[in-house]
């Protein structure tokens, strides 16, 4: 029987140890793909499809890319959310005996890459691991490439909100019985790649182990973690996956931080999209959202910092006075805001830059990144040593000063290190003795073998003779056809050229090796000496982390400031009590964002007593839902510790937002608006506390008037009622009728947006008055949106005779008349025919308007007419 070349088996004996993969596997300077993998390879990448001898007479499909360029092949699979697994020669190739060894050094996964447009600058790359134990869910969070580490418990209701936050790249859940639903719920909800964990590595006892022994501790107590079963599982089986999928010491993950929920303000998903806190509904962008305008960070790690305090704001009064202060201390010291900034420009992305390092991919440059940024170590300590504000100095406090690892990498790295690191030029004078002297003999070589040129035209007579260097031959001395006969016997003739010989002499070949094993001895050493400098700076690796975390929240606090003062926000006062009162609050980003108006600010009072309900009506267009989402963000930026849009804000702590704004376009998702609007207020009605603030925007809309108002009053009566919920509510509604509620319930108090008649039309003047809306004002705003006139003209006129009642039913009909005159109104509408009177009045009849008994009188009366 026909067996596959050695090679190929090999090739299959180690594709089994990664079947859910595309392996790459070295063949000299490319890597190769074969079977499957090379089918679908070569359709995702469009490079060519070829085949190769396998020994089994049919040819085995087989493509590859180069060596040098695979980096980005690779990103392009992990984009298209494939695994690839780099399969290299383990040995030297002329010292193999047979076959060359290959091993699998690493499995590139989008949850665990390095570079590429999937690893923002400013945002994290996670990979989450979840377990499920009895309705409670494990979750753990790593950035690879930060060495960000983070775990939770989380409920089936809140794991979600968990997971969307973070947006991990990739899951890891247990490959064990129980848990398809929970993957097939992870694969539909986040789109992400899913992945098994290892065997047995989620349960308790194994996952203790592993943590213990990568963190080096006696006891998961020492962080917190002590009880915390169902995370240290989520934890272990992630760290399990890690270490088995990067084949290296992961040394520069950060021990395991616990994330509680008590001591943060829970934003539910919706409400986190529905706020564009991190980017906008409709374009996804950064731009236009909350972190947009806020983010005046320096570095990347200020960038993902911030982006972390917006999605997670504090709920603990003394954690945010103490960013408050901070921040007011740089909005009042100008100078030490610009001399932070100053010295923050010089920070390269320390923590990415350490996974480098950690993962042994660090080069020449980013060991000069790395000194660069430390070397603002002394200064940034020098200038928070004097600073007021207990955080300031607490940060300047935990930066340890590096001069050491300074020293050395400026003493050993040139001032322009090429990208490779094996090929020299890396290495400064002066730095190693051993290598200053192989330099010196390549140098004196080099000139020996200059000067050679001039002394031999001198001893020849040719004054044409030329020395010359070629990778076949070495140095040789080049001599034209017609100067041929004047070389001397000494001379050895190499090669003949068209018009010339080439030719060498015993001395010149002799220096020539001199110069060539000083340069391969020099390139060796250089990598030696290079990964020992590297090594010295992975070493300090933790210290380096904790100075990049002082430098990530230098910069938030900066930044927060640094906003502060150019848009005029006020530090708020924060409280424990259940009280939000703003005076002349505005919305951050609208306000940024409008062009020839100005931001016409708003107050707000809202407690669990007389105001616990604001109820706001008035016109589309007007400002209802600007107003409503700039109190949930001016809550969430004071509980950040940022500064507030606002004239005077005092902000008693909230423990969660809940928000139910606008048409929500989880369409895809199979479910109707209405639907979907329903499952958000049922989320808000169950979770919501006397604590928390909820923003409803036109509940009810979706379907009919009546099942509207109904849904939407028996809401307004249920949240009112401080054993069932009573939390500060703000409700926007077009419904009049909810008005009435005012009266009846105590807590619930009448707003709206002022409008400004001029003679037809309307002006919006954005200010929130303590009042019911009068009318609705919709032929106006169609107006506005630039509706036919004579589609206005002809609403005007059916709007007077439905507030007429129904008395004015039979001039509704008569109102249509002038249509048959024709000339004087709309020509489009004469195209139809006249209906029937009966027909007229019963596309008139405002339903809602009318008892069931007027209802069938009317009825009865239009069954006459016919
Ligand atoms: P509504 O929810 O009542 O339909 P919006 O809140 O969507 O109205 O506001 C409509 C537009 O009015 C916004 O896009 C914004 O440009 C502008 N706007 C809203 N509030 C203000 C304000 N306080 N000052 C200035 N412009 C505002």
């Amino acid at each position: 029987m026909a067996r596959y070349t050695p090679m190929i088996e090999q090739y299959l004996s180690i594709k089994e140890q990664a079947e859910d993969t595309l392996l790459f596997f070295r063949l000299g300077d490319f890597y190769e793909m074969f079977f499957e993998d090379a089918v679908t390879a070569a359709k995702e990448l469009e490079i060519t499809l070829t085949g190769r001898d396998g020994g089994v007479g049919e040819r085995i499909p087989m493509c590859g890319v180069p060596y040098h360029s695979a980096e980005s092949y690779i990103q392009r699979l992990i984009e298209k959310g494939y695994k690839v697994a780099i399969c290299e020669q383990v040995e030297d190739p002329s010292q193999a005996k047979g076959i060359v060894k290959r091993e699998i050094v690493r499995i590139v996964t989008p949850g665990t890459i390095m570079d590429g447009k999937t690893v923002q600058e400013k945002s994290n790359n996670y990979i989450a691991g979840v377990v499920s134990v009895a309705e409670q869910f494990g979750l753990a969070f790593c950035d690879v490439t930060t060495g960000e580490f983070f775990v939770s418990i989380a409920s089936a209701q809140s794991v979600w909100d968990e997971l969307q936050q973070f947006q991990p790249a990739e899951v890891v859940v247990p490959a064990a019985e129980g848990y398809e639903t929970l993957s097939g719920q992870i694969r539909d909800r986040l789109g992400c790649l899913l992945t098994n964990g290892l065997p047995g590595t989620h349960t308790e006892a194994k996952a203790l182990t592993l943590l213990q022994e990568h963190f080096q501790l006696l006891s998961l107590e020492s962080i917190g973690l002590g009880g915390f079963s169902q995370a240290v599982m989520a934890a272990g089986m992630l760290l399990a996956y890690l270490e088995s999928t990067q084949k290296r010491n992961l040394q520069h993950l950060k021990k395991p931080l616990l994330l509680t929920r008590e001591s943060h303000l829970a934003i539910d998903n919706f409400s986190r999209r529905n706020l564009e806190l991190t980017e906008t509904i409709r374009e996804k962008s950064r731009q236009g959202s909350l972190l947009w305008l806020l983010d005046k960070t320096v570095t990347a790690m200020g960038g993902r910092l911030l982006k972390k305090w917006v999605e997670r704001p504090l709920a603990v009064r003394a954690e945010i006075e103490r960013r408050l202060q901070a921040v007011e201390e740089l909005v009042n010291e100008l100078l030490l805001r610009e001399d932070l900034r100053q010295m923050l420009q010089e920070v390269y992305d320390l923590e990415r830059l350490m996974g480098r390092v950690a993962y042994g991919s660090a080069n020449g440059r980013d060991l000069l990144a790395i000194a660069a940024s430390l070397s603002v170590l002394p200064d940034l300590r020098e200038r928070l040593s004097n600073a007021n504000s207990p955080l300031l100095q607490e940060i300047g406090q935990a930066i340890r000063e590096m001069k050491e690892i300074v020293h050395l990498i400026q003493r050993a790295i040139t001032d322009e290190p090429p990208v490779g690191i094996r090929d020299g030029g890396l290495i400064r004078d002066g730095f190693d003795e051993h290598l200053d002297k192989l330099k010196q003999a390549s140098r004196e070589g080099k000139q020996w073998i200059a000067q050679l040129e001039q002394q031999e035209r001198e001893k020849t007579g040719i004054r044409s003779l030329k020395v010359g260097f070629n990778k076949v031959f070495g140095y040789y001395l080049e001599v034209t056809k017609s100067n041929a006969h004047l070389v001397p016997d000494s001379y050895e003739r190499k090669q003949t050229l068209a018009n010339g010989e080439r030719f060498i002499t015993p001395e010149l070949k002799e220096k020539e090796a001199l110069i060539l094993e000083a340069q391969d001895k020099m390139v060796d050493l250089e990598y030696e000496l290079f990964l020992q400098v590297r090594d010295q700076v992975a070493a300090v690796l933790p210290d380096i982390q904790r100075a990049a975390e002082a430098i990530a929240h230098i910069d938030v606090l900066q930044s927060l400031a640094s906003v502060a003062v150019e848009r005029r926000f006020t530090k708020p006062v924060i409280t424990d009590s259940d009280r939000l009162v703003i005076e002349e609050g505005r919305h951050p980003v609208v306000e940024a964002v409008l062009k020839r108006e100005t931001f016409v600010p708003n107050d707000t009072l809202l407690d669990c007593g007389a105001n616990q309900i604001a109820l706001i009506t008035g016109p589309n267009m007007a400002g209802k839902s600007t107003y409503m989402r700039q109190v949930a963000l001016i809550v969430i930026m004071a509980q950040m510790g940022s500064f507030v849009p606002a004239k005077r804000a005092e902000i008693g702590i909230v423990d969660r937002v809940f928000t139910r704004i606008g048409a929500s376009d989880d369409l895809a998702g199979g479910q109707s608006t209405f639907m979907v609007e329903m499952v958000e207020l049922a989320n808000i009605l169950h979770h919501a506390t006397k604590n928390s603030l909820i923003i409803l925007d036109e509940i009810g809309r979706g379907t009919s008037t009546f099942d509207g108002i109904s849904i939407a009053q028996s809401v307004v009566e249920f949240l009112h009622q401080s054993s069932a919920v009573g939390a500060k509510t703000l409700f926007a509604t077009h419904y009049h009728e909810l008005t009435e509620l005012a009266e009846r319930l105590p807590g619930v108090t009448n707003y709206s947006t002022h409008v400004q008649e001029k003679g037809d039309s309307i002006v919006f003047l954005r200010k929130i008055i303590p009042q019911p809306a009068d009318r609705s004002y919709g032929i106006q705003v169609a107006k506005l949106a630039g509706l036919p006139d004579a589609v206005l003209q002809r609403a005007k006129e059916i709007l007077h005779v439905l507030e007429n009642g129904q008395t004015a039913v039979k001039e509704a009909a008569a109102a249509k008349l002038p249509r048959q005159t024709g000339e004087t109104t709309s020509p489009q509408l004469s195209l139809f025919d006249q209906p029937h009177p009966v027909v007229t009045e019963l596309q008139s009849l405002n339903l809602l308007n009318m008892t069931p008994l007027e209802a069938l009188t009317t009825l009865h009366r239009l069954q006459q007419m016919v």
